[in-house]
């Protein structure tokens, strides 16, 4: 069992990044205001999971068949949360300003099927109040996290067939919230509007951990000093996309790392960010050879405090066996530790990859700093991170951040590699 200590450790850890008491997130006007889960109304269509190809899924293209919408109008308050028929869309008008000014933000969360027969969230009260926080930045209509869990849980119960029933494949969870007023003035929103859809994926590469290279950019910054870099705002997202096809079509890289410009001319001072959509790690040979260390750039405003970031970190502490730091990390440091071959393992991770192997970082002027990846090493901390991941979203190992929404034990479900790897049960 995960402890409990570990547990509500990382619940002040929460609370901490998630601070109430920050201006710019203080506009709350009491959280009395709310939809209750009480209130939600069905209206079901007949469903359509039967038709699900797994082999052909692409990741975030085919959806379930309902949508849970909840909308708020300021004077009028919340409506009754729905859940209705996704096809019949949402109802936006052309002056809404997310359409405008892009007020909008979501999350990503997953549901697994475990191997108990249960449907299961990932640590889901952080997804929760992470949308919340995002949505308080942009002012839309404040409600309570817990309700719209339990909203959501409700959906994932009527959806519960769409749940894939094989080993890497899961339910990908979109929460998103957005303003919907009718009004091009740039002000407060008058209208606020929250929906989830769910999209049914497999892993992101059939054939198990395929290291991927990234462009390091050193030119465009995804996010920067009192910006909103932590917040999972639709605004963060649309300007990457160039870039990331930029670095695709000229590299041949998928993914872009950011970087951060220091104020010294030399590049090698400047700082790594994250990816588009993943945070990063590094595992360095410390200069001294008494062992290996695990660094991650800490949340200092510009970076997404991921959900998969802070699990890692917290089961690499409990493992003990690194130095585990959340450290600005130069282009100089980098370049220098993998010169001396001590740059030894690079991850990115979030929910939709997990983990990703990284096996080099190229430049604009084609220098890569390479860090090796063999995915034959199961000692790797890329390896044992992704095992004890998920180990605990299949529940092959028991853990408090594994979060059940059904009781349906409907068979005893044999999924292939059921066997628990040795750190996750020593681990926890
Ligand atoms: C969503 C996201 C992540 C990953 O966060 P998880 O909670 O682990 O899914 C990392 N970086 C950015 C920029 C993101 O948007």
């Amino acid at each position: 069992m995960l402890q409990t200590d570990l547990y509500s450790e990382s619940m002040m850890t929460k609370h901490v990044c998630v601070s109430k008491h920050d201006p710019d997130f203080s506009d709350r006007r009491g959280a009395a205001e709310t939809f209750r889960t009480a209130n939600l109304e069905k209206n079901l269509t007949s469903p359509t999971h039967a038709s699900l190809d797994l082999e052909n899924l692409r990741f975030g293209q085919t959806f379930t068949d309902h949508l849970l919408t909840v909308e708020h109008t300021v004077g009028q308050g919340w409506g009754r949360p729905q859940i209705r028929a996704l096809a019949d869309g949402l109802h936006v008008h052309p002056a809404a300003p997310v359409l405008h000014y892009g007020m909008c933000c979501f999350e990503g969360m997953k549901a697994y099927l475990g191997v108990d027969g249960r449907g299961r969230l990932f640590r889901p009260d952080m997804n929760m109040d992470r949308l919340h926080r995002s949505s308080r930045r942009l002012l839309l209509a404040d409600y309570e996290p817990d309700e719209l869990l339990e909203c959501l849980k409700e959906l994932l119960r009527v959806e519960r067939a769409w749940l894939p029933e094989r080993e890497g494949y899961s339910l990908y969870i979109r929460p998103f919230m957005f303003s919907s007023g009718h009004s091009i003035g740039i002000g407060r929103p008058t209208s606020t509007t929250i929906a989830i859809m769910l999209s049914p994926v497999g892993p992101y590469f059939q054939t198990g951990l395929t290291p991927i290279k990234l462009f390091l950019d050193e030119r465009h910054v995804r996010a920067w000093p009192g910006g909103v870099g932590d917040c999972k705002v639709g605004s963060n997202y649309a300007p990457t996309i160039h870039p990331q096809i930029t670095a695709h079509e000229t590299h041949g890289t998928p993914q872009v790392l950011y970087t951060m410009p220091s104020s010294s001319s030399s590049k090698d001072d400047a700082i790594v960010s994250e990816s588009g959509a993943m945070n990063v790690f590094f595992v360095l040979d410390k200069e001294d050879g008494s062992g290996q260390q695990l660094i991650t750039p800490p949340l200092d405003g510009t970076i997404l405090p991921g959900v998969t970031r802070d699990s890692i970190l917290r089961l690499a502490r409990h493992w003990a066996d690194y130095e585990v730091s959340e450290a600005r990390i130069t282009i100089g440091r980098l370049r220098k530790a993998a010169a001396e071959g001590r740059l030894r393992e690079i991850f990115g991770c979030g929910t939709a990859c997990i983990v990703q192997p990284i096996n080099g970082l190229v430049r604009a002027d084609g220098e890569t700093l390479e860090a090796p990846f063999d995915a034959s090493n199961i000692t790797s901390m890329t390896a044992r991170m992704t095992r004890a991941l998920t180990d605990i979203q299949y529940a092959r190992v028991p853990s408090d951040w594994s979060v059940p929404f059904d009781d349906a034990k409907i068979e005893e479900k044999e999924l292939a590699g059921a066997e628990p790897c040795d750190d996750a049960v020593m681990g926890l």
